[in-house]
């Protein structure tokens, strides 16, 4: 029986070590891991594909044109992804080389369990052989014991027949038997299913094998694949980075080839820098200098400006000085011309006859002239020839235009600061009037003076400036009146300036400015106005009035600052006919005395002035005291005679033409004049009819010229014979 429960325990720890063996060697786990390497594979074949994409993508990436910097980027790029890729192959390899060591490791561990398989089955086959053998040695025993089974039953009956306890025991021993026999049964039974297993175990086994075999050769393969995959891959990426390279290089070259060139160019460019520098530099220092430069310069600029305004002052000076002492000279000239000439002149001006002359023989010319001789007038008087030598004679062809010009350098005088008085004298109707005024259409001196004025003054308007002021103004009876005031029957005064100069001046005269021919067109007319509305007889009371036209120049020299006044007095007298003390009463001789009076005055003052006197006797007459300024100095008189041609007016025209020989052949000699000048009372003047109608006034009045002229110096007038 020790035997039996040693075999059984044996049976159990076989049967568990089968189980053991069993679980160890179980489908499951094979199974499990080939799952875990088919998953592993199909990952790695995922993973190639994967890289398969991605070459296949850098493949087809177009090599684009290599651009400076953006080649060199992709090549970076394209280095980084190989570098990349080289990581991931590297990683594979490790990933690859990990599951050989796995696979190397299941193999180990498969070989170690066939081994331990075999030892099992080794071990089984010699337990089996030994159960067997025990079987064997059991059976043996139990056919040992059937054949002693007659003592048994003996045995038995002696024990039935010796003991009933032993008749139990017996029964027991048999049930025992029973038992063991059915358990042994059992146990074979489970040795033959065992058996079977172990076959089934065994093809399994095979079966594993040849599936681990299969895995093995498919790892093989996969390897094999993956091996070529990587070499295609690194082709690839060799191939790539010899492309890369390739372009890097020929970029590289470009570049080089670039970098050559702007080297020659930087080459080239250096010398012109380096010019460049310099120049740069000089300027600089030309720059830096330039301040000072310039402050030099400015300096002896300024010196020199200075210089040159010194030297254009000073010969300004010098010109100012010499343009003074020339008009100093001039003035000199002057006055030595008029000293010579006489700074009175008288001229006759014949009037043509007229309707007004009448007919008959009372109308008939008595004035002929010297066609070789202008100064030389030749009167017949009552059948008698008297002729007078003047300082020019105007025939009565004469234009306003040719007396004029006569005049015209005295008018232009008044310009330069000269005084001027130009008198028509003449009796009534001899044409006093047609000469200073004229007619409208033939306008006389008046006009024409101011015209000239006006005309001389502008073409002097660069260098002065001037002002021409007008007044008019009339002497009836020793009284004066301005034609041109608010109220003409005003009498006005002459009053001494009371700034103490000696000058005269007419407070309340009217003076108007005129700057054109229409300006003194319109003082003309409001003159004449004027007269017209005071009188009814114009005509009448304009020959018995002087009328005075004053014209003052004012200049300012614009440079110099110097001043010059002129005045120009235009005086168309009062008619110089002779009233007789019986023909003349009341008003009309009263008329008569003022006019003689005046009239003597005024020869009295030229006579004075041109035999140079100490006194000039101005303020006998209002006229005379009116113009004492223009008179005295070195002013310059002219007097226009006028002569009325026809045969019964030669009484006055002798008279007329005595009174201009007489005031212009005024001894200037220091010794004689007063001896031959006498005064001419307003007495005289109004007695001296009766003196001229006999024949002895008309050869004093040629003897006076004749003295005159012999004595004066420089004088080449021819002394004259009367004709007859
Ligand atoms: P006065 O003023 O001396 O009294 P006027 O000048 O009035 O004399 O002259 C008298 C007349 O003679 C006027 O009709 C005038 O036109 C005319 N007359 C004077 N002189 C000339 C002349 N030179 N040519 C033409 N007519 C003249
Ligand atoms: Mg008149």
């Amino acid at each position: 029986t020790r035997g039996v429960e040693h075999l059984k325990e044996k049976l159990i720890s076989q049967a568990q070590e089968v189980s053991r063996l069993r679980s160890e060697l179980g489908g499951t786990d094979l199974e499990k891991h080939r799952d875990l390497l088919m998953v592993e594979n199909e990952r790695l074949r995922q993973e190639m594909r994967r890289c398969e994409a991605e070459l296949q993508e850098l493949r087809a990436k177009p090599a684009a044109p290599c651009t400076g910097c953006e080649h060199s980027q992709e090549s970076t790029q394209l280095r980084d992804r190989l570098s990349q890729l080289q990581l991931e192959v590297a990683e594979n390899k490790g990933l690859l080389s990990e599951l050989n060591l796995e696979v190397q490791q299941k193999t180990d561990r498969l070989a170690e369990v066939e081994l331990r398989l075999k030892d099992c089955l080794a071990e089984k086959a010699q337990e089996e052989e030994r159960l067997s053998r025990r079987l064997r040695d059991s059976h043996e025993t139990i056919a040992s014991l059937r054949a002693q089974s007659p003592p048994i039953k003996y045995v038995i009956k002696t024990v039935e027949v010796e003991s009933s306890k032993t008749k139990q025991a017996l029964s027991e021993s048999q049930a025992r038997n029973q038992h063991l026999q059915e358990q042994v049964a059992m146990q074979r039974q489970v040795l033959k299913e065992m058996e079977q297993q172990l076959q089934s175990s065994h093809q399994l086994t095979a079966q594993l094998r040849a599936q681990i075999a299969m895995y093995e050769s498919e790892l093989e393969r996969a390897h094999g694949q993956m091996l070529e995959e990587m070499q295609s891959l690194e082709e690839d990426k060799n191939r790539a980075i010899e492309e890369a390279f390739a372009r890097a290089q020929v970029e590289m070259k470009a570049v080089h080839e670039n970098l050559a060139g702007v080297r020659t160019n930087l080459l080239t460019l250096q010398p012109a820098l380096r010019t460049l520098t310099n120049d740069y530099n000089g300027l600089k220092r030309q720059v830096r200098g330039f301040p000072l430069l310039l402050q030099e310069a400015l300096k002896s600029v300024k010196a020199e400006i200075g210089q040159a305004i010194e030297e254009v002052n000073s010969n300004n000076q010098e010109l100012l000085r010499k343009y003074r002492r020339e008009l100093q000279l001039r003035k000199k000239c002057h006055n030595e011309l008029v000293r010579l000439k006489g700074n009175i002149r008288v001229i006759a001006r014949v009037r043509p006859v007229t309707k007004e002359d009448g007919e008959g023989p009372e109308a008939t010319n008595a004035v002929t002239f010297d066609p070789d001789d202008d100064s030389i007038i030749h009167l017949l008087h009552k059948g008698k020839p008297v002729s007078f030598e003047l300082d020019k004679v105007f025939s009565s062809q004469a234009s306003q235009q040719d007396v004029f010009q006569e005049v015209q350098a005295l008018i232009t005088s008044c310009i330069d600061g000269f005084n001027v008085c130009i008198f028509a004298y003449g009796q009534t109707g001899a044409g006093k009037t047609y000469t200073m005024e004229g007619t409208p259409e033939n306008p006389g001196i008046n006009q024409r003076a101011l015209r000239l004025l006006f005309s001389e003054v502008q073409e002097k308007a660069s260098d002065w400036e001037y002002t021409i002021t007008v007044s008019a103004a009339e002497i009836y009876n020793e009284a004066l009146r301005d034609l041109l005031g608010q109220e003409p029957q005003e009498k006005l005064e002459i009053r001494l300036c009371p700034d103490g100069s000696g000058q005269l001046y007419v407070p309340g005269l009217t003076e108007f400015q005129v700057q054109s021919v229409e300006d003194i067109n319109k003082v003309f007319e409001f003159g004449h106005t004027n007269r017209t509305t005071e009188f009814t007889n114009l005509n009448e009371h304009s020959s018995r009035s002087h009328a005075l036209l004053i014209v003052t120049v004012r200049g300012v020299d614009c440079s110099t600052g110097l001043r010059t006044t002129g005045k120009l007095n235009l005086v168309d007298l009062a008619g110089s006919e002779r009233v007789g003390k019986s023909g003349a009463e009341g008003s009309r001789l009263r008329e008569a005395q003022h006019i003689n009076k005046s009239l003597s005055a005024l020869g009295d003052v030229i006579a004075a002035l041109r035999s140079r006197q100490g006194h000039v006797p101005f303020r006998n007459s209002k006229l005379t005291y009116l113009l004492q300024d223009s008179l005295s100095g070195d002013s310059k008189t002219l007097m226009v005679v006028q002569v009325s041609p026809v045969e019964k007016n030669t009484s006055e025209t002798l008279y007329s033409l005595k009174f201009a020989e007489r005031v212009r052949s005024v001894e200037l000699g220091p010794g004689s004049r007063r001896t031959e000048l006498g005064s001419w009372s307003s007495q005289e003047h109004l007695e001296w009819e009766s003196a001229c109608q006999t024949p002895q006034p008309s050869a004093r009045a040629h003897s006076a010229p004749g003295s005159g002229t012999t004595s004066r110096p420089g004088s080449i007038r021819r002394k004259l014979q009367p004709s007859a």
